[in-house]
């Protein structure tokens, strides 16, 4: 039997270990805190628990969210119904209900660092405060800042966003997310079971420039920070490029989620991808058993959501940072989306995780006509816009 170990126990990690456990593996999970409360939004879209339903069929707490609120410099805001709810934890419970499950399933557990990692043969040394631990093939998973310098991906400068916030008291039914000008990111108000999670994420920008941002939005809604936890975190956002030479596997080690640099690079989100990726190499490591698992691994993360991400990152800096009809395009997304149906409706999907952004691009063409011409109308354009500068779509 082969003996895995899984470094790190953030989701990533925890759901590699209970699938391998699952399956029979001698799995032993190293996690310096095991559950806590990572910086995170803890929001998981409907593209999560669809394809993971225990993420919604279970007692530990959280919240079902049905609307959203998007506002941009110059466009207003507009309230978004959300037909598939977004699900909000802590991550402390959700690490919990993670690894619970992968302990279930019979991994071990063991709360400590991983301060080494050393190839010895065809397996591993990994050195911990309490001595050296051996095995035959590791998952990393020990996230965005992953000490370990030869596994995983190498995170260039331009690669990361920074993310903060404050954990306030307050109770809100939606979330709020707010687009600022000359920023390749945003800010957010997440509700959570009995407080806020307020935060900013963006690139290229220092951390301490977005926490000013970030207090700025506060104050002017009245919102204190004063004795509210405050959190930061990077966040792996990877250029182009670096998808193209991203480090996921090499021999006896594969890497999982925010260690593979597998995060969402427009919005942030990395929770599913921690998870599937997650799933993905437990999965090549069962189906190769050892040998080629790494290329099987690669080939599966391409073809499942790899492909996607990178195209994301092309998307990212004209979606922040471009213009579309003269003005910004988070302030026209913001415009589009209270007064088309159809664009709407290609909102809803983006924040369900229903639409990729393989094959945005064609469906927003497809139906720019008609968004167009029902923006056009929304704002009493009636009589003089059909049959001229833009056509009534067919379907009308
Ligand atoms: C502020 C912020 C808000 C976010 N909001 C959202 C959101 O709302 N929705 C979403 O989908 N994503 C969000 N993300 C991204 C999300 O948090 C990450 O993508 C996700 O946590 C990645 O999971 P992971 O298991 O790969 O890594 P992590 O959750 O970071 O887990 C890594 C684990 O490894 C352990 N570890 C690290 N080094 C060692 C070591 N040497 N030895 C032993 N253990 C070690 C750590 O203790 C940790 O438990 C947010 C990120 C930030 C920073």
């Amino acid at each position: 039997m082969k003996r895995v170990a899984i470094l790190g126990g953030g989701p990533a990690g925890a759901i590699a270990a209970e699938q391998l456990a699952a399956a029979g593996m001698r799995v032993a999970l190293f996690d310096e805190k095991l559950a806590w409360e990572k910086p995170c939004g803890g929001g998981l879209t409907y593209k999560a628990y669809s394809q993971y339903p225990f993420l919604l069929d279970n007692p530990t707490p959280k919240r079902f969210v049905t609307e959203t609120t998007l506002s941009a410099p110059r466009a207003g805001e507009v309230n978004l119904k959300l037909d598939e709810p977004l699900l909000i934890y802590s991550r402390f419970d959700l690490n919990r209900m993670l690894l619970e499950r992968a302990e279930r399933a019979g991994a071990q557990l063991e709360k400590t660092r991983v301060t080494g990692l050393e190839r010895r043969g065809s397996g591993w040394a990994l050195k911990t405060p309490g001595g050296v631990a051996e095995a035959d093939f590791c998952i990393v998973a020990t996230g965005a800042r992953n000490p370990l310098r030869d596994v995983g991906t190498q995170l260039k400068p331009g690669d990361t966003m920074s993310a903060l916030g404050y954990y306030v008291q307050g109770v809100q039914e939606r979330i709020d997310i707010q687009f600022l000008p000359k920023l390749e990111g945003y800010i957010w108000i997440f509700p959570r079971c009995g407080h806020l999670s307020i935060g900013i994420c963006g690139k290229g920008e220092p951390a301490s420039a977005l926490r000013k941002r970030l207090e700025l939005y506060m104050m002017e809604r009245g919102i204190s920070w004063k004795d509210a936890a405050f959190y930061s975190h990077l966040l792996p956002s990877l250029e182009t490029r670096s998808w193209k030479s991203n480090r996921v596997a090499g021999e006896g080690w594969m890497a999982v989620g925010d260690a593979a640099g597998l995060v969402d690079p427009i919005t942030g989100e990395g929770l599913y991808y921690a998870i599937r990726s997650g799933d993905l190499a437990a999965g090549a490591l069962l189906e190769a058993g050892g040998a080629g698992a790494e290329a099987h691994y690669r080939r599966l993360l391409r073809r499942d959501f790899a492909a996607d991400l990178e195209l994301g990152s092309r998307i990212a800096k004209r979606f922040f940072g471009g213009k579309f009809l003269l003005g910004a395009i988070p302030s026209r997304m913001v415009q589009f989306t209270r007064r088309s149906p159809r664009f709407s409706a290609i909102m809803q999907d983006l924040f369900a995780g229903k639409q990729p952004y393989l094959g945005l691009k064609r469906r927003l063409l497809q139906n720019l006509n008609g968004s167009l011409y029902e923006m056009l109308m929304s704002l009493g354009f009636a009589k003089v816009v059909p049959g001229r500068l833009f056509a009534k779509p067919e379907n009308y």
